[in-house]
């Protein structure tokens, strides 16, 4: 039988990274600031190297005194070029409005997409002329 790949669903994904951030808070070794990054796609330049989409979610704390901290949480995206020598590697990272942590993961989540298509298009427009070679030597 046939098995075809299917690319985990990038919604899902990014719920998963808010999911898995909040059943962390206090961990020893989780950090309370820090931006996941979910592969949204690859595409192959002309030069052969990997031009990388990204979803990102981005989470922030700030302390204030005499009151409970301020958790927030932004999703986003950007795209990133592999190639070895390439003039522009990676589009801005670009997120969307900050919402509390505790505020409704599929509406976090579905804020993302926009994003995403933007990288998308910058990726493709990006691998269609980028001629940087991946960087195979050791
Ligand atoms: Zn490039």
């Amino acid at each position: 039988m046939r098995y075809i790949n299917t690319a985990p669903d990038l919604f899902d994904a990014v719920v998963d990274s808010i999911r898995h951030h909040r059943s962390n808070l206090g961990e020893r070794y989780h950090s309370e600031r820090g931006t996941d990054r979910v592969t949204a796609g690859q595409l192959t330049n002309v030069g052969g190297a990997t031009v990388e989409v990204l979803a990102l979610v981005k989470f922030e704390k700030k302390v204030r005194y005499g009151q409970d901290d301020e958790r927030t949480v932004q999703a986003g995206a950007s795209a990133k070029c592999h190639g070895w020598g390439c003039a522009e590697p990676g589009s801005d990272e670009s997120f969307g409005t900050a919402f509390d942590l505790d505020a409704d993961t599929y509406e976090i989540a579905a804020t993302a997409e926009p994003f995403v298509q933007a990288a998308r298009e910058w990726a493709q427009a990006h691998a269609e002329k980028c001629r940087a070679q991946s960087y195979t030597g050791r």
